[in-house]
């Protein structure tokens, strides 16, 4: 029998939820272009309930148990005291979830002898070593699309909060006052504005169909172009790297996973390349920036905001300087964990612990890591090797 590892967020401060704002959520038949939903023979968790937390389970509780599995659940994910690696050694299932990434470091995955399975509940799987994965024929697989459209609309959501100075603005209000100057003196339009991802995935080319209701000019960036009719829907510029697209455009909003070829891709260097005043949303990773390049450029004036919701390590240790840099609109890493999302992602944990233990082929567009090498969505958006160091730094945090 097996024992699943759970690691999930710390439950609201004011305890588990009661009552919700809205009684359901809406049913969504299928993603853009036609993949699936999760598919799981069941699910044991009424949808747009709390699930990513603690006492929420993923709901996975008594479909664990009543195969005869153990279910650990914990959000203490950090330090060598930990009690994730306290239950590490004898675990078979690590679940995870990027907002509070268990980190899989190699040390990690050397003391999980018996660890088989490391599932990413959401997307992304680069707290997960995977070159160590890949040496010790571990299978990493996460819910690809689970929350690709509800990143997307956090990325127009923070593009419009930047351009248009909302965050300043609100605070006036909060603090009593009412100045009309101060607020517009950083306020602008996004009608006009050349707008581009550097990757155009399943996040990156939502975002994009999001925005051309704005009447901007799209560009984009990605190691595979897209067809021509996408590109003809959207009036998207191709651009062969990074370089060549932030020269151009106002707003950069990142959409690559974070591996290998993307690490502190945002250097001094390429900011330096970007339009003097350009806006930067970060959704995808923190690491793909370079953590101080970005606030000098803010306090230059290099780049005129920065937002996201993506940090290094996670969470981000009080001092961070993305707390305090100016002209930010940065929160906790939330995007992907809307309860809408929350119910997709909780069943396609359900459905790949349900192939897992029948020992049914997990879906390929799940695949990250399988048979000692990246695989299904992680061989086409991945390059091999590890991303995880200084994630030990994440035990600094002190709630
Ligand atoms: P996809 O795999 O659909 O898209 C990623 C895209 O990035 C692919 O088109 C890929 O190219 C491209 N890419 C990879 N490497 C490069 C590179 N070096 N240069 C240019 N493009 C590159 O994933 P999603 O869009 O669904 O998600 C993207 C990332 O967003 C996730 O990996 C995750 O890190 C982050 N994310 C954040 C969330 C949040 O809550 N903030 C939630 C969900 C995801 P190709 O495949 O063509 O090779």
């Amino acid at each position: 029998m097996a024992k699943v590892l759970c690691v999930l967020y710390d439950d609201p401060v004011a305890g588990y939820p009661n009552s919700y704002p809205r009684s359901d959520i809406p049913e969504i038949a299928q993603y853009p272009g036609g993949q699936s939903l999760p598919t799981p023979k069941r699910i044991d968790f009424k949808p747009g309930t709390l699930l990513g937390c603690v006492s929420g389970e993923l709901g996975l509780r008594p479909f664990v148990e009543s195969q005869g599995h153990t279910l650990v659940v914990t959000s203490d994910k950090d330090g060598p005291k930990s009690a994730f690696e306290r239950e590490l050694p004898d675990a078979e299932v690590v679940i995870s979830q990027p907002f509070w990434p268990a980190y899989l470091t190699q040390e990690r995955i050397a003391k999980a002898k018996k660890l088989k399975l490391a599932i990413t509940a959401g997307i992304g799987s680069d707290h997960v070593d995977l070159q160590a994965a890949i040496e010790r024929g571990l299978t990493v697989a996460e819910v690809t699309y689970c929350n690709s459209i509800s990143v997307s609309e956090h990325i127009v959501m923070m593009i419009l909060a930047l351009v248009r100075n909302y965050i300043p603005s609100y605070q006036w209000v909060v603090n009593g006052g009412w100045n009309i100057a101060d607020c517009v003196s950083r306020s602008y339009d996004l009608e006009g504005m050349s707008v581009g991802t550097v990757g155009a995935g399943r996040i990156g080319t939502a975002a994009l169909r999001r925005l051309k209701a704005f009447d901007v000019n799209l560009h984009y960036t990605d190691r595979h172009r897209l067809p021509a009719e996408v590109e003809r829907e959207l009036g998207a510029t191709f651009h062969p790297d990074a370089e060549s697209l932030v020269r151009v455009c106002d707003v950069v909003t990142i959409n690559t996973p974070l591996h290998p070829e993307t690490e502190h891709l945002f250097d001094d260097a390429l900011i330096s390349k970007m339009k003097r005043g350009a806006y930067l949303v970060n959704t995808a990773r923190g690491k793909i920036c370079d953590r101080d390049a970005i606030a000098r450029a803010l306090k230059s004036g290099q780049l005129a905001g920065y937002a996201g919701d993506v940090w290094f390590p996670q969470p981000a240790p009080k001092d961070h300087p993305w707390r305090s840099m100016p002209h930010h609109g940065m929160t906790p890493h939330v995007s992907g964990t809307s309860l809408s999302a929350q119910a997709r992602y909780a069943a396609g944990v359900r459905e790949i612990l349900e192939c897992w233990f029948e020992k049914r082929p997990i879906r390929e567009e799940y695949l990250i890591v399988s048979g000692g090498e990246l695989a299904g969505a992680g061989a086409h958006s991945y390059s091999v090797g590890n991303v995880t160091a200084g994630s030990d730094e994440a035990a600094r945090y002190r709630r």
